[in-house]
């Protein structure tokens, strides 16, 4: 018996994908300032961390992306690495009482985290829509 073989040509999804570029720093900027990564005018929040489904002005899908915990985990790095370093030098240098030093840093590194957490996940939506990840790939054959 002989087996029949398959000789379509394969084609494969990222063959198919548009020539067209995506400026990857300008949709993390626009993401971060809570702009449409893709036209940098409509809302991409309609919550504090909530995507809107849709852009009210180009009408791109938000519904694909897929932040998850990466932009909490960012803001941790981001604010740790100013709050630790001024913390350190400070009681070096100064010595002031702990609990002085609690009042201070506590509240900043709050309010740090809550200020940046949605320009970050903004950004991480921007990057994902500029490399075409998850759900804001045009070719995934799961969409
Ligand atoms: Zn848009």
């Amino acid at each position: 018996m002989k087996t029949v073989v398959n000789r379509a040509p394969i084609v494969w999804p990222s063959d198919n994908a548009p020539a067209e570029d995506r400026n990857v720093w300008q949709a993390m900027w626009r993401g971060f300032r809570g702009r449409c990564p893709q036209c940098g005018e409509g809302k991409l929040f309609r919550g504090f961390l909530k995507t809107a489904d849709n852009c009210s002005h180009c009408g791109q899908d938000f519904t694909g992306h897929r932040a998850d915990d990466l932009p909490a985990y960012l803001v941790i790095v981001i604010v740790g690495h100013i709050v630790v370093p001024i913390a350190l030098s400070i009681e070096t240098n100064f010595s002031p009482p702990v609990m002085l030093q609690l009042a201070i840093y506590l509240p900043i590194t709050l309010f740090a985290s809550l200020a940046l957490l949605q320009p970050v996940k903004g950004a991480v939506v921007g990057l994902q829509w500029a490399f075409r990840m998850h759900g804001f790939d045009e070719n995934n054959p799961e969409k």
